[in-house]
Formats: C-alpha cells, sequence, structure tokens
C-alpha cells in the first residue's frame, strides 16, 4: 500500500495540548491505520526567519510541522484564508475584505508548503490536501515536476459561481484546483456548484457524470460527506454519563430538561440568531419558563479578527438580555461558557440533553450535530434541531430541520422537540443512527482514498455520488 502523506494548515501533533475543529478527529484514524506523513504549521509564528521543520513520530505517524514568519501569518491565515475565503466560501460575501497583498501572501505561504513537502516525497506517496488554506498546492507541486496522485477534500462549502466569481482574482485561484486528481465535497450541493464554476467560468469539458478535462489530464470530483465514530462516540457518552463531570451538572440542573448548543464563536454557527430564537420560543410558550436550561458552549476562536470580537459581544449581550428579562432567582434560562470542553464531557453532555440546537446559517458539515444524534439513548433519546444550511441535513433528514434565518420557525421546533413524545424521538433517532452508522468516520477516509488511489475501480459510476442517505 502506498505511503499516505496528508497535508492540512494545522496538524493535530498528539499530546500537543488541545484540539479544536472537527479536522484533527476526522484525519487521525486514517493516518494511524495506514501509517506516514501529517504534514503542516506547527501554528508558531516568528518575526524573522520561520522555525525550520520539526517532526514527531507516533504510532507509525510521522507529524512534520513548520513554523510561519509573522507577515506570512499575517497575510496567508488571518488575512487571505479567514478574511477573505471563509466569507466567501460561507456565501457571506458581506464579510470578505479582500487586499492583492494578502492575496500574494496565500500564494506565497503555498509555495512554500511545497517547497518544504517535497523534501519529503517518494514519488509513489499518495497526497491528501485538506481544506481552503491549499487550493493552490497541487499546482505548485506540480510545477516541481510532481507526479504523484493527489486528492484534495474540502471540509466548508462550495458556493454557487454566482457568489465564487465575487471573489477578487478567482481565476488565479479557483482553476487551480484542476491540478489534483480528486476533490471531494461534502454534499453533491458543494460539488455541483464546483461543476457549474468549471462549466461556466473554466470552459472546461466534461467527460462523464464526475470527470473533467483539464489540460493532458482529467479530475475527478466526488462526494464524501464527513462522519464520526458513531458507534465508539455512543460507548463514550454512555460512559460520559456516569463521570463526576456530568452528575454535578445535572445535579446542578434540578430536574429541568437541558438543551445544548455546542460551536466555536463564529459567525456561520448562527449563535445570534439562535438566542433569538431561544427568546422568541421563551415569549411564545410561556409554560416552558422554569423548565428548561439552555446550555452553550462556544470557545472563542480567531480571536485576531475584530469580526469575532464583536459576536462576542453581541452573543454575550442577548444572553444578558434573556437571562434578566425571563430568569428568576432560582433559574437561569441560558447557561453561556466560553470554555472548551473534552470529548468525553461533551459527550456526557449530548446524552444528558433531550434537545441539540445546531443552527449554523452556513456549514460544510456539521459534527457536533452527528455527534449529539450518536449520543443518544436509543430507548429515550433527545431530539436534534438542526438547520437546513448544515451540509449535516443531508444525511441527518429525520431531525427537525429548520431555517436560521426564521426565529418563530426555530421557536416552534424548539417546542415540538421538547413536547415530542417518545415512540417519535425514538423513530426519528433510529432513522438517524442508522445514517451516521453507515457513513462511519472511518469509512469516509476510505471511501475518499479508494477512489483516489483507484479511480478505475469505481467504474464508470459517479465517485461516491449520493452517500450514504444523501439525497
Ligand atoms: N469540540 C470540542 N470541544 C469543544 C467544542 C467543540 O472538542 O469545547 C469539537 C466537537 O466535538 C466537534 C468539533 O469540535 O468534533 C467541531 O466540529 P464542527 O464540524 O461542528 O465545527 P467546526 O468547529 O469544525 O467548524
Amino acid at each position: 500500500m502506498a505511503r499516505l502523506v496528508v497535508v492540512s494548515n494545522r496538524v493535530g501533533v498528539p499530546e500537543s495540548g488541545a484540539r479544536a475543529g472537527g479536522l484533527e478527529v476526522s484525519i487521525r484514524p486514517a493516518l494511524r491505520r495506514r501509517g506516514g506523513i501529517w504534514f503542516g504549521w506547527s501554528g508558531r509564528v516568528s518575526d524573522r526567519d520561520p522555525e525550520p521543520a520539526k517532526t514527531v513520530e507516533r504510532d507509525s505517524v510521522a507529524y512534520v510541522t513548520m513554523g510561519l514568519r509573522k507577515d506570512d501569518y499575517e497575510e496567508f491565515y488571518n488575512g487571505f484564508a479567514n478574511r477573505v475565503l471563509w466569507p466567501i466560501l460561507h456565501y457571506r460575501l458581506d464579510l470578505a475584505e479582500f487586499s492583492r497583498r494578502d492575496l500574494g501572501g496565500y500564494f506565497r505561504v503555498n509555495e512554500f508548503f511545497a517547497r518544504n513537502l517535497e523534501t519529503l516525497l517518494k514519488p509513489d506517496d499518495v497526497i491528501w490536501v485538506h481544506d481552503y488554506h491549499l487550493i493552490p498546492l497541487a499546482k505548485a507541486l506540480r510545477e516541481r515536476g510532481h507526479k504523484n496522485r493527489i486528492g484534495f477534500f474540502i471540509h466548508i462549502p462550495c458556493p454557487p459561481p454566482e457568489v465564487l466569481t465575487a471573489l477578487p482574482n478567482h481565476e488565479r485561484l479557483i482553476p487551480a484546483l484542476g491540478h489534483y486528481d480528486l476533490v471531494g465535497f461534502q454534499t453533491e450541493t458543494d460539488a455541483n456548484n464546483f461543476s457549474r464554476y468549471l462549466t461556466n467560468e473554466c470552459a472546461l469539458k466534461r467527460i462523464d457524470d464526475d470527470r473533467f478535462a483539464f489540460d493532458d489530464r482529467t479530475v475527478r470530483i466526488g462526494v464524501f460527506p464527513v462522519g464520526v465514530e458513531t458507534e465508539a462516540f455512543a460507548r463514550l457518552a454512555r460512559r460520559a454519563m456516569e463521570s463526576s463531570f456530568v452528575r454535578e451538572v445535572l445535579g446542578s440542573l434540578s430536574g429541568r430538561i437541558m438543551m445544548i448548543g455546542v460551536d466555536r464563536l463564529d459567525y456561520t454557527k448562527g449563535i445570534p440568531e439562535r438566542m433569538n430564537a431561544f427568546e422568541r420560543f421563551l415569549a411564545i410558550f410561556p409554560e416552558w419558563h422554569g423548565n428548561v436550561t439552555y446550555l452553550q458552549i462556544t470557545p472563542r476562536s480567531r480571536t485576531d479578527i475584530p469580526e469575532y470580537g464583536d459576536l462576542g459581544r453581541l452573543v454575550g449581550e442577548a444572553v444578558g438580555r434573556i437571562n434578566g428579562a425571563y430568569g428568576e432567582a432560582s433559574w437561569t434560562p441560558v447557561r453561556y461558557i466560553n470554555k472548551a470542553h473534552s470529548r468525553t464531557a461533551l459527550a456526557g453532555l449530548y446524552r444528558a440533553a433531550r434537545v441539540g440546537l445546531v443552527t449554523p446559517l452556513r456549514d460544510g458539515m456539521n459534527l457536533v450535530a452527528k455527534e449529539y444524534a450518536a449520543a443518544q439513548n436509543a430507548d429515550d433519546p433527545g431530539v436534534l434541531v438542526l438547520s437546513r444550511f448544515a451540509g449535516a441535513a443531508r444525511e441527518c433528514t429525520a431531525a427537525l430541520l429548520v431555517n436560521p434565518y426564521d426565529p418563530e420557525g426555530v421557536a416552534i421546533a424548539i417546542n415540538r422537540a421538547l413536547a415530542m413524545p417518545l415512540e417519535e424521538r425514538r423513530q426519528r433517532h433510529a432513522a438517524i443512527f442508522k445514517v451516521l452508522a453507515q457513513n462511519d468516520l472511518s469509512h469516509w477516509a476510505e471511501r475518499f482514498l479508494q477512489a483516489l488511489e483507484h479511480p478505475q475501480a469505481a467504474g464508470n459510476a459517479p465517485v461516491a455520488r449520493r452517500a450514504a442517505g444523501q439525497r
């Protein structure tokens, strides 16, 4: 089996401190199983020359990380990746702050990645590049003569060409994806949006349902919705219920029903909109006053970017307003916490919560939604209230799907979830769990790597289209 080289902006080096986001959870099991290299940025920044590459070996995986210069970090990461690509790919043209300097930094850091990566590469390595930070990496490697099979998976959404073309210089960036052998998306909508871009903007010839001719090569497009470790997460949640932490939280509720939300503090997650919906819920359904506690766990992220600070203040104000207006000396409607929690703690809290509120305005997948569903007790499960704009909604069709821009609609869904009879809860949970078990995280990585390494084996059938449960 060819060696696997994973490349992503951040590397989940074991024992290096707290992890953040879904990427680490998704990749590490695949790498451990096959052995190989995980290459990327160490997270460290220096004023002068970046610190040289450092390698940590664990469980037949070499974690190779390098530092970045401060100006590279500012332009590539804080600038183009997080202030231009992140908002635009999440359909938020209003928040994009484009500058040519940042775009230059983005290409420069991708060259820097390619230069350092090529010293590690063997000709038959299979390379798997992750996410929007590294769109031009295959092009940079191809220009250096590397003919390896290279796949790209984008964890966040791909908007339609009508939105994507608002990205200044998109014609320099997006077509560079043609240098990959396989480009994977979370949902069919994302894949179709990209196909339309290739057809409309690049006039690429479509060979069949999922292949385009690109110069003298072929680029394949596939749908690979990221999963969670469904059964293992269910077991973790069962055990976590016995932990002193979860017992203490449950004890503090004094028998009240708990609802839970878990999201990084990010404008894509729709947290202020969710607070408005919860406020509407309290206004329309007074019978729940004093009976429901909404726990919102929101670790801060990207604190260097002003919009994220503004968002923190906005959410804090909304929580204060709701608790001030509806709270009692003996009851706080919203508990709002900025501390990150361990997976075990979250698993237990999910299981203890009667309702999981996952209402992003736009999300590539949203692992929290899947984790919440996986963690439930099948005999007495909670109800997932899920934004139709999360990738997870394509598989979790038995959740209560909501429009996060409609606070009253979300409020009504919360009431419905809280009042839902046991039999309906069981049926909905069983339907979601079945889909999540079929598309377990380990299958996800294997399916992507199979499609990348053995494109012929997939025959003429569209690569991984209409993945388990997707409609
Ligand atoms: N997470 C965590 N601790 C926290 C908050 C979140 O471990 O305090 C994890 C969560 O369990 C999930 C991931 O972070 O696995 C978030 O992934 P998701 O796709 O929901 O959102 P992202 O942050 O990647 O946009």
